[in-house]
């Protein structure tokens, strides 16, 4: 173990979320690290084209945006620690943080910005098709999909969300469903079986993503390779894009027992703030938001983390002199 750094604020995690809170923090003369994690810039940084971040009148590569908003951040003096946090102890102030490489950093006040994931099927060509036909988020990408025919799997609220909104787009939605009964409350699910443009094939699995590679080297979805459960038969159904949606998972593992969390594991944070279970604990963007999971309102909710953590920073030091 090597010498403890200290830093006025912590964040955890480097999507729009993370950077957006290091910026403001950065800017109101707070130190800032931010542990950019096993996949620094987040989830963008696995997507193509990003249209509806505002600012960017003809869109913006996922990547690119993540760079930019962590020079940005980085130009108030934000320090990026590219390692990944591996344990908290939020007991006793300053909170204490342990790493990947066994290193120790303290801080006065921290926010949790550690997003979350899509769960995925980790079936063959799944990931090598991803952002090449293969989604896991209709809101980001379903406008690629104008005209054309796509599948979406998962029989939950959030496949029949991702249908209902894919139907603005494509010619013909495919709900594929291991199950005959769905998960969806029956709202969702009566509102997807009224709309002309969803078909629906239950008891099925998906094997493998199919795709092809054109002469101009990109690479594209062409089909899935479907299994029915029932009667074990295998085919091929061509599609042009398929979406992922069988739920997510909050990345909150290593908070587990130190804040308070719902039952799906998503952090609880105080009506219309940041603030945690825990005073001096923050938390912003998809590791506590399970229904918007957009960029803009990630990015929304780091600026609210950074201004109720430098607030509350304000607070105590205040009451510390005061009280000298
Ligand atoms: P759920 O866990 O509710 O549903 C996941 C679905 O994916 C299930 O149908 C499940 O099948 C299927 N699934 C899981 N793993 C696999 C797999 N490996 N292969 C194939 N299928 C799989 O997750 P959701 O994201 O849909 O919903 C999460 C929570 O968020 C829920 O409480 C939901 O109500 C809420 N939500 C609410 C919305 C709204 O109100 N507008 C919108 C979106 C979500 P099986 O049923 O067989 O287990």
């Amino acid at each position: 173990m090597t010498d403890t750094r200290h830093t006025d604020i912590a964040i955890i995690g480097s999507g729009p979320a993370g950077l957006t809170a290091a910026l403001y923090a950065a800017r109101a003369q707070q130190t800032v690290l931010v542990f950019e994690g096993n996949q620094p810039g987040g989830q963008l940084t696995i997507t193509t084209e990003v249209e509806n971040y505002p600012g960017f009148e003809h869109g913006i590569m996922g990547p690119e945006l993540m760079d930019i908003m962590r020079k940005q951040a980085h130009r108030f003096g934000a320090q990026s620690v590219y390692e990944q946090v591996v344990a908290v102890d939020f007991d006793k102030r300053p909170f204490t943080l342990v790493t990947d490489r066994d290193r120790n950093y303290t801080a006065d006040a921290v926010i949790i910005a550690t997003g979350a994931s899509a769960k995925m099927l980790g079936v063959p060509g799944e990931a090598a098709y991803m952002g090449y036909g293969v989604s896991a988020c209709a809101t980001c990408d379903g406008f690629f999909f104008r005209n054309q025919r796509v599948a979406v799997i998962g029989g939950g609220d959030t496949a029949m969300e991702e249908a209902l909104y894919l139907t603005r787009f494509a010619s013909e939605v495919v709900v594929i469903h291991r199950r005959e009964e769905f998960r969806a409350s029956k709202i969702m699910l009566l509102r997807a079986k009224q709309n002309e443009k969803i078909r629906w094939i239950t008891s099925t699995v998906v094997e493998e993503f199919i795709g092809e590679t054109l002469p101009s080297g990109i690479r594209r979805l062409v089909a899935l390779r479907l299994r029915n459960v029932r009667d074990g038969k295998i085919w091929d159904e061509p599609f042009d894009g398929a979406f992922v949606a069988i739920g997510h998972k909050p990345n909150t593992d290593i908070f587990r027992g130190k804040l308070a969390m719902d039952d799906n594991g998503y952090i609880i944070t105080e009506c219309k703030s940041t603030r945690t279970s825990v005073e001096g604990v923050f938390a912003c963007g998809d590791v506590q938001d399970h229904i918007y999971r957009q960029a803009i309102t990630a990015a929304g909710s780091g600026c609210m983390a950074a201004i109720d953590a430098t607030r509350w920073l304000e607070t105590i030091r205040h009451t510390a002199e005061v009280s000298v």
